[in-house]
């Protein structure tokens, strides 16, 4: 009986990857596993999973197993007389020759990236550009070899392991291929962050955030609105606005706060030392950061989390993954966000329940 390892199509998958990716259906590439920090207080993502490298030569054989997988598709098809195309009929008849193919978590990702045509891959987990540099570049070289339809490479990375890279490291880095960084900003505010446990500064944050620009990278902030809740909205908005003022990055992106059962910011919440923000009240303090942004970036609300909706009951933002134009577009959003303001207070539960459900 065979391995698990010596299965052909064998490579790892997990779990998370920003809504960007999802949408352009990138191929997920398992560079690490789960997070080294591990310690925000409002994340449950990795809780109860244990942070670990991989090898240069493990991550290559999962490429080449998604390689073999791509090309036995082909091959397959041409021999049922597809010329190629990558249909059902092929896929059917690969799995029944290779049955474990059935409980592969990978497959249907590797599909949907075929169908999207092969262009992104985003490289998991929770902050990959920690590994080695050496390590890094050889299999991001190895990965652009093997796969050259791809145009963008993506990554999460942490504001402290920018900081802590040389700019050399990151020049190198991105010359092998990784284009795009999506860092989890969270806050400017300094006392938010400590509470909330991110291990990053607001000035680590900016520090990071420029050294990524001006390797090159195209730059993706998360923000979380609410994450102060009633407490603090009004420094996390303003702060906020201030830091990612002076990174200046390509994307803002905007993931609101829902405390999640099991972290510990839930039991805060729970417990009644904070509250979560009102619809109104977070729009209150959307407005405010808005307002004091002061940028050449594109601000998108492209997680299912900005749920607020206007008059009409349709949802207030478009959750395009390129957003609104900075600062073009700024009155519009802000005139948007008094849109909501108003529905609000017509119907403080105007929000989007298919979300919330
Ligand atoms: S760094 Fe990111 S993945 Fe890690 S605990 Fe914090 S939010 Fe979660």
């Amino acid at each position: 009986m065979r391995t698990e390892r010596e299965f052909k199509y064998q490579f790892e998958t997990g779990i998370y990857r920003p809504p960007s990716e999802g949408g352009s259906y990138s191929l997920l590439v398992r560079f690490t596993r789960n997070c080294p920090w591990n310690q925000c207080t409002f994340c449950g993502m990795y809780k109860e999973e244990k942070f670990s490298f991989r090898s240069a030569e493990e991550i290559k054989s999962d490429i080449d197993a998604i390689n073999a997988f791509c090309l036995d598709l082909i091959a397959l098809s041409v021999e049922l007389g597809f010329r190629g195309e990558i249909n059902r009929a092929v896929i059917m008849e690969l799995i029944q020759r290779e049955p474990l193919l059935n409980n592969h978590s990978g497959l249907i990702m590797v599909l949907n990236w075929l169908y999207a045509g092969g262009k992104t891959a985003f490289l998991q987990d929770g902050n990959s550009p920690g590994m080695q540099t050496e390590t890094l570049v050889e299999v991001l070289k190895y990965l652009r070899e093997t796969f050259p339809s791809l145009e963008r490479v993506t990554s999460y990375a942490r504001s402290k392991t920018l900081a802590r890279k040389s700019q050399e490291e990151w020049k190198d880095i991105q010359a092998a291929g990784l284009d795009r960084l999506h860092v989890g900003l969270e806050s400017g505010d300094d006392a938010l962050l400590k509470k909330i446990k991110k291990g990053v500064t607001g000035r680590e944050h900016i520090d990071g955030g420029k050294k990524a620009m001006e390797a090159g990278f195209q730059l993706s902030e998360y923000w979380m609105p609410g994450l102060g809740g009633i407490e603090g909205w009004e420094a996390h908005a303003r702060n906020t606005a201030k830091v990612l003022n002076a990174i200046n990055p390509h994307y803002i992106r905007s993931r609101p706060f829902v405390p999640s059962p099991g972290t510990p910011i839930f039991e805060e919440f729970s417990s009644g030392a904070n509250r979560t923000l009102s619809g109104e009240e977070q729009l209150k303090e959307l407005k405010l950061m808005i307002e004091t942004l002061e940028v050449h970036s594109k601000v998108c609300f492209d997680h299912a989390g900005n749920y607020w909706l206007n008059r009409k009951g349709h949802l207030l933002f478009t959750q395009d993954y390129e957003g609104y134009r900075f600062p073009e577009e700024k009155a519009r959003v802000l005139a948007l966000i008094d849109e909501g303001i108003e529905a609000q207070k017509i119907n403080p539960r105007n929000i989007n329940y298919n979300f919330m459900l």
